[in-house]
């Protein structure tokens, strides 16, 4: 693909012996929505691991806009445009929604809600804040959001920083039915503006949310394509669906 905003080409990522990841290629375009499933253990974090610098391949490349990411540090990578977020959370309990924001933003010293305010909030974290639809608890300390708020949070803590590239793992995770709504909502706006990644677990939210699906299996793509394609491949309901 001629506009790749992210090229994986012959992952291999070894522990101790055991190769997690095994010569994995995957291509994801600007403005993509690309879903990753795959059984426990199949490769998932390791992959998005990879990508941000936390893990270092054995072999293979990973180019981002034209740009190799192996052998780069977390930091370099973060500023180069990609944000992920992790399964525990990053958010600052005693911060306001707004101040955690801003804080991701990262423009400067973060100021307390009451400053921001009279200073004016930057844009990028008036956006953040927008997108994820939390306005309304804007001054209220993070403590006090929901399990489904808090992820939004972070999911805004990361675009306020403005990156090409989104990666979250599993962001539905614990989720009652209209927080998962509500969130398959939001990736869908954000994938208007933004590149995203979702690792995601759940067939039901895939079927809604999810285009174009790449299912992993034991460290390698097993299949790839629109979601229809994918869950009706017999490899996929062998090694995913039919657990
Ligand atoms: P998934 O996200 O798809 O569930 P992971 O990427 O977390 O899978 O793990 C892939 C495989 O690599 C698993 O078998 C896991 O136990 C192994 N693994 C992951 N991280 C490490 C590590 N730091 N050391 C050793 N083994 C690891």
């Amino acid at each position: 693909m001629s506009d790749a905003l992210l090229q994986i080409r012959g992952l291999k990522v070894v522990f101790d012996g055991f190769t997690a990841l095994d010569g994995v290629d995957l291509t994801v375009g600007h403005g993509e929505l690309r879903f990753l499933i795959g059984p426990n253990g199949a490769g998932k974090t390791t992959l998005i691991d990879v990508v941000t610098g936390l893990t270092r391949p054995a072999a293979g490349s990973v180019s981002f806009a034209g740009t190799e990411l192996t052998g780069r540090r977390e930091h370099r990578i973060v500023r180069l445009g990609i944000g992920r977020t992790f399964q525990t959370s990053v958010v600052f309990e005693e911060l306001t929604v707004l101040e955690n924001l801003d804080l991701a933003a990262g423009f400067r010293r973060p100021l307390p809600t009451l400053l921001l305010r009279r200073r004016g909030v930057p844009d990028a974290v008036a956006a953040a804040l927008d997108t994820i639809g939390l306005g309304a608890l804007a001054d209220r300390p993070a403590g006090v959001l929901s399990h489904g708020q808090r992820q939004w949070l972070e999911i805004g803590m990361l675009i306020a920083q403005r990156p090409r590239l989104l990666l979250l793992d599993e962001p539905v995770a614990g989720m009652g039915r209209g927080e998962r709504e509500r969130t398959g909502e939001l990736l869908t706006e954000i994938a208007r503006e933004h590149t995203v990644v979702v690792v995601e677990h759940d067939m039901e939210f895939l079927r809604r949310y999810a285009s174009q699906v790449t299912v992993l299996h034991e460290g390698r793509v097993l299949v790839e394509g629109d979601v229809a394609t994918v869950q009706a491949d017999p490899r996929v309901q062998e090694v995913y669906l039919g657990r």
